[in-house]
């Protein structure tokens, strides 16, 4: 069936289905996208900051927004180290990665540009089924059909839920935070301006750096339970005990940041899967393989996996490019979630002892394996011969 005849619906308009649509575009598709979150929602300037990295900056090349990522993020000089005290434990040369770091709003702006006005906003997949095309039922009542869907609906996917039956996410013992505030504020002058911070506490971690415009942190810490968050004080309640007993060093930034700007997750994955589709529906991004941030792949692997079966829905029948999207990704991509729920295991442990291993490694691994690690992640996002149109 020819581009301009196939009727694709994309469900989410995060960094997953956002690539998806400017990519199928780019292939001479219509496809319609739609969230479950208003309009003003889906750019609001909430979220941290994101690595993107080498392989997804050639992908945001091949969709013409690369200089635009560039000009919003930050290239770190280096990555500092601190106790919760603040107190320094080393200084990583961050010049040698080509790595970009990026605001949430802005990815969002980035991946969005010419198509922002095109969302149809607060708009909410409630039911999905399968017969000769998809039907796609949505929360105001009304009913699509449609000849490929794509499920680009994050970690509680309703499309996964209706069409995989294979339960909820498995929650992998840990909350986060992410908050914002502009760089002028005080508080952020503790930290040097042309670096990433880190800071590894007894009981959590925190991520800190200054972009263009704003400073961005996020907390990590072990909950046994998932701890729902309610209305925005009583989130930045959470976040501060949180913050006050393990990274004082964090408290000033955090107090100073206005509770609408702090976002609470949970951290999720599940099992490695080698398919993401049933038919004519198809998953990207967190509704198909949910993993630990702690190797910064959320994003990228949702970028890396629509550009992917974008451009081989522009070469092949639907069945095909569903089958070589999963024949290119889902290894890679399991091998990353594999290695993300080992370093989660280890960095949320309960055991003393493997908190202090952990701990120790950051501390003094080698500058050159620690690089290593992060740029042996990146890979499973090289696209290679779909970079050509
Ligand atoms: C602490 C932390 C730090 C992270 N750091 C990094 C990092 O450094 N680098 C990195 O690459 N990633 C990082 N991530 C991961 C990243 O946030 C996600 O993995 C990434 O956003 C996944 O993109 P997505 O498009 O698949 O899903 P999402 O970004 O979750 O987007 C899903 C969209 O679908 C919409 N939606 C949901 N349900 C429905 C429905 N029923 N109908 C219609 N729309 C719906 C939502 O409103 C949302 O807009 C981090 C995550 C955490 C928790």
């Amino acid at each position: 069936m020819s581009a301009s005849k196939l009727r694709i619906v994309i469900a989410g308009a995060g960094p997953g289905g956002l690539t998806a649509a400017r990519a199928l575009r780019g292939q001479g598709f219509q496809p319609i996208l739609l969230d479950k979150r208003p309009a003003d929602a889906l750019f609001a300037d909430v979220g941290g900051a994101y690595d993107i990295g080498r392989e997804v900056l050639s992908i945001l090349r091949a969709l013409g927004v690369e200089d635009r990522a560039r000009a919003s993020g930050m290239r770190w000089k280096t990555l500092e180290t601190y106790d919760g005290q603040g107190v320094s434990i080393r200084s990583m040369d961050m010049s040698g990665l080509e790595v970009v770091s990026l605001p949430r709003p802005a990815l969002q702006q980035t991946l969005g540009e010419g198509l922002i006005d095109e969302v149809r906003a607060g708009t909410e997949v409630v039911g999905v089924a399968q017969g000769e095309r998809v039907t796609v039922a949505l929360s105001d009542g009304e009913t699509l059909e449609c000849d490929l869907l794509i499920g680009a609906d994050g970690v509680h996917s309703a499309v996964r839920r209706a069409i995989f039956e294979d339960g909820p996410p498995r929650f992998c013992q840990a909350m986060a935070a992410w908050g914002t505030l502009p760089v002028t504020d005080p508080s952020v002058g503790a930290f040097p301006a042309d670096s990433g911070h880190l800071l590894l506490g007894p009981r959590g971690s925190g991520v800190g750096g200054g972009m263009p415009d704003r400073y961005v942190w996020s907390v990590l810490w072990p909950a046994a339970a998932y701890e729902a968050s309610g209305e925005p004080g009583a989130r930045n309640a959470q976040v501060r005990g949180v913050v006050a007993e393990s990274l004082p060093a964090l408290l000033p930034i955090v107090e100073a940041t206005d509770p609408a700007r702090v976002a609470v997750v949970g951290i999720w994955d599940r099992d490695p899967t080698p398919r993401w589709s049933r038919g004519r529906v198809v998953l990207v991004g967190d509704a198909a393989h949910p993993t630990s941030p702690v190797l910064g792949q959320g994003a990228q692997s949702a970028i890396t996996d629509s550009f992917t079966l974008a451009r081989l829905l522009g070469r092949h029948e639907p069945e095909q490019a569903i089958r070589q999207y999963e024949g290119r990704r889902a290894p890679v991509v399991n091998d990353n979630l594999r290695s993300a729920r080992r370093l989660n295991r280890l960095w949320f442990s309960p055991n003393p002892a493997l908190q202090w291993a952990n701990r120790l490694i950051l501390r003094w691994a080698p500058q050159r394996w620690m690089q290593g690690g992060f740029e042996s992640a990146n890979r499973a996002n090289e696209v290679g011969d779909l970079l050509g149109v």
